[in-house]
């Protein structure tokens, strides 16, 4: 046995960064192991680049999981003003871009940085490039096998993550651990994440390439009115990433490309107003313009809206204030955000993250199934997770 640990913490993204920090500060010694050759990858890549670190308005209904109320003490426990006091704490300039989201006005270099210097102040040691072989209990201890020997702890936490974005890190150890532990494991699938189609609205999307619009998408009286973008794949943006979360293969998804108009309405009276008109025309006065002439041209309609039926009228607005689609699936784990579904919360004790089954070990942030909105509430789950395991390991 190489050394012996207070508590080894699994995973150096948010989460395992935070409980190591918190654990840190009760005077644990901490030893936070990571198999990437760098650390936090995702806060890297987050927000663009600047991190959309936290949210506003954060609270447990930005959330899905089977038991809606697991989330609600550790959020009681750290909630977005804490991180933010902390981030205030180190001089990091941030700002709200939209709907309560924080990003860093600089660099999402600037948090990774700031958990870094805080880990040092804790004295927890951060070791990078360290492969897992196996992981064991006896009555008191957690012992793993790695590539740099074998070490043992008093507690072991688990924050190795979802599976979203396999190239900087991502694995299924967590689930994998959960498994050997005879933890149950709610249904994976990749979440926040761009939809995909095939032919017809295929055809129509990659015409549409890169335009964008306000849309508000609806599955099972679900609602998010935020941006949507065409893409080559099928369509993205933050609206769709949102109702991702929600969307199951095979059903339909609801699109209001013009949420704000009833365009039945407004067409009849164009109708009266602006007999000459061409209907694509009169559309480009509600919608970019490229956007316009593709649904006339996928509707087959090039009329004066003079000289339009009510029967085209309707087929238009219903189009374009109910345009239905049947997606084909998800561009999946490589481009999603987060994964949906994860270890059944039942087991875990929601004010510490401890497993009720097996004292010593925890589990924090992404791999449990708790899964948050866009707009910075997977980052504040990653932090309260994070801190509540470290007040507590
Ligand atoms: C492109 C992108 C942008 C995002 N933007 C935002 C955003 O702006 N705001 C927001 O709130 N959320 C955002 N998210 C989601 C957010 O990044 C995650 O929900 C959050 O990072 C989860 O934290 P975590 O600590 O649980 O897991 P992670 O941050 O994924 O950390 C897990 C760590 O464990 C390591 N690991 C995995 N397997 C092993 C193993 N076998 N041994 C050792 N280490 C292992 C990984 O390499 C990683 O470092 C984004 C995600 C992506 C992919």
């Amino acid at each position: 046995m190489n050394d012996n640990y207070d508590v080894i913490v699994i995973g150096a993204g948010a989460a395992g960064l935070m409980c190591s920090i918190e654990a840190g500060k009760r005077g644990k010694k901490v030893w936070l192991v990571e198999h990437s050759s760098k650390i936090a990858e995702k806060i890297r890549i987050s927000g663009g680049g600047r991190c959309n670190f936290t949210n506003l308005y954060s609270n447990p209904s930005n959330f899905l999981s089977d038991n809606e109320h697991f989330c609600k003490s550790a959020f009681a426990k750290y909630t977005q003003n804490d991180f933010i006091h902390l981030i205030k704490k180190h001089d990091i300039q941030f700002h709200e871009k939209k709907l309560g989201q924080l990003f860093c006005t600089t660099s999402a270099k600037e948090i990774i940085n700031m958990l870094i210097a805080e880990c040092l102040e804790q004295n927890v040691k951060i070791d990078t490039e360290v492969k897992i072989s196996n992981l064991s209990k006896n009555e008191t201890r957690y012992t793993i096998n790695t590539s740099k020997g074998n070490f043992n702890s008093k507690a072991l936490v688990i924050a190795t993550g979802g599976l979203s974005i396999p190239k900087i890190g991502a694995t299924d150890f967590g689930y994998k651990i959960a498994k050997q532990f005879n933890l149950e494991i709610n249904d994976l699938s990749p979440a926040l994440v761009p939809l995909t189609f095939q032919e017809k609205e295929l055809e129509f999307c990659k015409s549409l390439a890169g335009v964008s619009v306000n849309a508000s998408v609806n599955v099972n009286k679900t609602v998010f009115d935020e941006g949507l973008i065409f893409t080559h794949r099928g369509i993205s943006g933050p609206s769709i990433l949102q109702i991702s979360s929600y969307w199951k293969q095979g059903k339909p998804i609801s699109i209001n490309l013009l949420p704000n108009v009833d365009l039945g309405k407004t067409l009849q009276q164009r109708r009266v107003d602006t007999p000459k008109q061409n209907l694509s025309n009169v559309l480009s006065d509600y919608l970019p313009n490229k956007l316009a002439s593709a649904i006339c041209k996928k509707l087959s309609i090039n009329n004066k809206i003079g000289e339009a039926s009510n029967g085209t009228l309707k087929k238009m607005s219903d189009f374009v204030n109910s345009w239905t689609v049947f997606p084909t699936g998800t561009e999946g784990y490589k481009t999603a955000e987060v994964t949906l579904g994860g270890i059944n919360t039942k087991a875990i004790s929601s004010s510490t993250m401890e497993c009720i089954d097996h004292p010593g070990l925890f589990f924090v942030g992404e791999v449990l199934d708790v899964t948050g909105h866009l707009g910075g509430h997977n980052f504040q789950w990653a932090w309260s997770s994070g801190f509540v395991a470290g007040q507590n390991v």
